[in-house]
């Protein structure tokens, strides 16, 4: 029998195997979960079908108060939820408590939203209103590197509109969001909330299953392609948040100083495994020495260890995967470029390489290209603004980027320039659930959070009167 069961149609169920977790701070499994056979699959689909009618017919604050119930029952086990996370993330105990409150942030942000209809017209005429529906059945595919916040910023709106939910986390941190299973079952009707768990088999069935209605899917663009071809065949709404190489451009006015610290503060942010991480930094000439000195002084200045051990500023690579990642990318940094801190492997039984910084590295070069998801900055010169700017857009990714100057118009005249979802001046990776999030180009389709990402899990309907 496993240790965290899951949530199929309102009962806690083990399955017919279990998957080991791997504590990535040591290489080896910490704890066992239970997996979904085929038949649990389906059943927690069918069971989210029957349940959605008579959630959406419930009135809206009762789903509201469920959304803040959530949020109190986070609130008094963000502790143990928080060190449960290093446990099956890697991250920094601090990093983990602020992920724990952000999940707080989202939920009770969405127990407040309103849902009524908009009045289109109001005459002598007509009547016209647009009103806004439940889907149907929501899944939300999410990925492993902030695995908590992002299967709740997903599960909000979509309950808040009527909608019922199947999670389905990454296989390789599923701890957490089971941790939930017992709560969301007390709180919302058998079926409303499910969590299923696989090997990487169940988002293909989720994104082409005639009975799922809406995916909402966050990890890289090579799988978000798969899903979106997967749902063709129902046309179901897709929100797709994927990759990114957020590139920062740092002007000649910039502070050198502040600049250096919140560059390394996005760049090695969860081992650099954020999608919207600062993954490449072009600087000026006039500045490009000083500023890559200023960086390699912060980043070595970074501990390396296990999240749970007090002062550890960069934790291990989340899983073997990705660290083999890592480690190539760490080849190719010592074979484009120079390498002003870091560049190894750290010591210890875990997935750890060293917070690293490398200069005199070109586009062209994979490191530059690529999105590497790891703590491993390329910094690059720039002469030219027109150049940097094609240079910072020639990528298929456009989630986010950045200026830094003290020039604060010039700086949002060039952010305009950008193609990208997001442009940050003189910071980086700043979100919340007021500010509309999407990617540009292939790092997305839609929009996630402010009323334009909840609406996002609605359907909207006209209901039209002539009054004549
Ligand atoms: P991934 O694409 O490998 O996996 C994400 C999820 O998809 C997992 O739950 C996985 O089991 C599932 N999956 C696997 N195969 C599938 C298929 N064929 N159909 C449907 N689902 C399938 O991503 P990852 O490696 O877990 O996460 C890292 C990536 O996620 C990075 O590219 C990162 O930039 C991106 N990401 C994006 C955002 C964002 O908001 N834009 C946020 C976090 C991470």
């Amino acid at each position: 029998m496993s240790d965290y069961p899951m949530l199929i149609n309102g009962r806690l169920q083990q399955g017919d195997a279990v998957l080991d977790i791997i504590n990535p701070a040591l290489g080896t499994p910490f704890t066992q979960v239970a997996r979904a056979s085929g038949a649990q699959f389906e059943e927690a689909v069918a069971a989210a079908k029957a349940a959605q009618p008579g959630w959406a017919a419930r009135p809206l604050a009762e789903r509201q108060a469920a959304l803040r119930k959530l949020s109190a029952h986070i609130h008094a086990n963000a502790d143990r939820i928080a060190r449960t996370l290093v446990q099956e993330q890697g991250k920094p105990l601090a990093e983990a408590q602020a992920e724990v409150g952000y999940a707080q942030i989202f939920l009770n942000y969405y127990a407040e939203q309103e849902l009524a209809p908009e009045t289109i017209q109001d005459d002598a005429e007509f009547r016209i209103e647009l009103q806004y529906r439940p889907l149907g059945v929501v899944a939300g595919i999410t990925p492993w590197n902030f695995p908590f916040l992002i299967g709740l910023y997903k599960l909000a709106p979509a309950v808040l509109l009527g909608n019922s939910f199947i999670w389905k986390p990454a296989p390789t941190t599923p701890v957490t969001a089971l941790m939930l299973a017992p709560v969301l079952a007390e709180i919302f009707p058998p079926g409303v909330v499910n969590i299923v768990i696989d090997d990487n088999e169940l988002g293909a069935v989720l994104s082409s299953h005639p009975d799922i209605a809406k995916i909402s899917f966050t990890g890289s663009t090579a799988t978000g392609r798969k899903v979106m071809a997967a749902s063709s065949s129902s046309l179901k709404r897709l929100t797709l948040e994927l990759g990114g190489n957020d590139a920062g451009i740092v002007m000649p006015d910039a502070d050198i100083g502040k600049t250096a610290t919140r560059v390394a503060g996005s760049a090695f942010f969860n081992a650099g495994q954020v999608c919207i991480a600062l993954k490449r930094l072009y600087v000026h000439r006039s500045i490009y020495d000083e500023m890559c000195d200023a960086l390699a002084r912060e980043v070595a200045g970074f501990a390396i260890g296990d999240g749970l051990q007090q002062g550890t500023r960069v934790g291990p690579l989340q899983n073997r995967a990705q660290y083999d990642k890592a480690i190539h990318y760490l080849e190719v940094a010592a074979q484009d470029g120079n390498i002003i801190t870091g560049g190894g492997k750290a010591e210890g039984p875990g997935y750890f390489i060293q917070p690293t910084v490398v200069r005199d590295i070109a586009d062209g070069s994979p490191l530059v290209d690529e999105e590497q998801f790891a703590p491993i900055l390329p910094v690059i010169v720039f002469d030219e603004i027109d150049d940097v700017v094609a240079r910072a857009n020639a990528s298929e990714y456009g989630l986010g980027g950045s200026i830094w100057s003290q020039d604060h118009d010039a700086a949002f005249a060039l952010a305009s320039r950008i193609e990208s979802g997001t442009v940050w001046i003189n910071h980086h990776t700043h979100f919340g659930p007021t500010i509309p999030f999407s990617g540009a180009k292939q790092s997305g389709i839609g929009t996630e959070f402010g009323r334009e990402g909840l609406m996002e899990f609605a359907q909207r309907s006209v209901v039209s009167l002539n009054k004549t």
